[in-house]
């Protein structure tokens, strides 16, 4: 049974995208795998973030994880900064990352394009996330389509320090997509992003979220109601796909190839779904907020179970690189 890892940023709302991309296969897969999840705030901290929301941030991620189905009694839950051993890793890792191959990756681009000045932190991102998912010695990571190209820097690392240090000490983790691994933003153009502020959050009031539907893009070929479009590239029909029914669905597609129905209709149908779907994680998210300690508590105890993890791995890391091991004081 393959262990599983992945995580996600505190960098802003956990929306839709986020839960149809991953999230939602986070849950699925607690049934079949020994899964840790991690809520990562020291990725969250290459971007321009406010310190004073940072820890809010963090427990609100760890609340909508919780809200959406993720179970701490099967599941390993914890935050990123309080596991020291990622940072370690990442340091030694960095050691056997290709420079090219970093400056090659599509995301680093991209947010660096945003970013006046960039750290390097921002480069050297994806080996902190090889370092998350291998220090649990991890060999599937459930993520979104955006991540495909770390998990191949990541194999790549793994493969290095092994040929180095480790013969097979390291899985070549393996990523996990769902069916709807590209959630479109709501302006039709850029992926859904919490750094974008195109989102429909996880855990929106309906009002919310029928607010941002209604003037959310369609297939451009769609200008009047008249004219029919292709649901094939209408980003409303990927959520429609991720929460009505398969029936609602073809029925959907057919409307919408026919103009028979017009788009706003189309996202009627779709709110009322979503809102159906999402009120139960809505009140388990409220009732959770109301417990703020309980959800400290549980986030320790997650943090507990994945060191004992990591630091077994690091004890063979640093005994395979050849580092001279530290003596308790008293001995020789
Ligand atoms: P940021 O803009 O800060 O990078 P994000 O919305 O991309 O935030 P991440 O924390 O980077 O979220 O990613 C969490 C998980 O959600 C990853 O597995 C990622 O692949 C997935 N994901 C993010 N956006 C989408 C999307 N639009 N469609 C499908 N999956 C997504
Ligand atoms: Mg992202």
């Amino acid at each position: 049974m393959a262990r599983v890892f992945s995580g996600i940023q505190p960098s802003g709302e956990l929306h839709i995208g986020n839960y149809l991309g991953a999230v939602q296969n986070w849950v699925r897969l607690q049934d079949q795998h020994e899964c840790i999840f991690s809520v990562v705030d020291l990725h969250a901290i290459t971007q321009p973030y406010e310190p004073q929301e940072l820890a809010q941030r963090t427990q609100d991620m760890a609340v909508g994880l919780l809200a959406a189905g993720i179970d701490p009694a099967r599941t390993v839950l914890f935050v990123q900064s309080h596991v020291a051993e990622h940072t370690e890793l990442s340091w030694i890792l960095t050691t056997v990352t290709p420079l090219g191959e970093l400056e090659r990756q599509t995301q680093y681009k991209d947010k660096a394009q945003r970013q006046e000045s960039v750290p390097a932190g921002l480069l050297s991102y994806p080996v902190l996330q090889a370092a998350d998912v291998l220090v649990y010695q991890a060999g599937l990571v459930p993520v979104g389509e955006d991540q495909l190209q770390h998990l191949e820097l990541m194999r790549e690392i793994a493969r290095r320090w092994n040929a180095r240090y480790g013969n097979g000490f390291f899985p070549e983790p393996q990523p996990l997509l769902t069916g709807a691994k590209r959630v479109l933003g709501l302006d039709g153009h850029a992926k859904m992003s919490k750094s974008l502020g195109n989102t429909i959050g996880l855990l929106e009031s309906p009002e919310a979220i029928w607010a941002k539907l209604r003037p959310a893009a369609t297939d451009p070929a769609r200008k009047t109601r008249k004219d029919p479009g292709n649901p094939e590239v209408c980003n409303v029909f990927t959520i429609h796909q991720g929460f009505s029914p398969p029936p609602v669905q073809a029925h959907v597609a057919q409307q919408c190839r026919t103009a028979g129905w017009g788009c706003l209709d189309c996202k009627r149908v779709l709110a009322d779904h979503m809102i159906a779907a999402l009120t139960p994680l809505r009140e388990r998210a409220a009732q959770l907020q109301a417990n703020p300690s309980g959800v400290r508590a549980l986030l320790r105890e997650g943090a507990e179970r994945a060191r004992a993890i990591a630091r077994r791995t690091m004890i063979e890391v640093r005994r395979r690189m050849g580092f001279l091991e530290p003596t308790e004081r008293g001995g020789d």
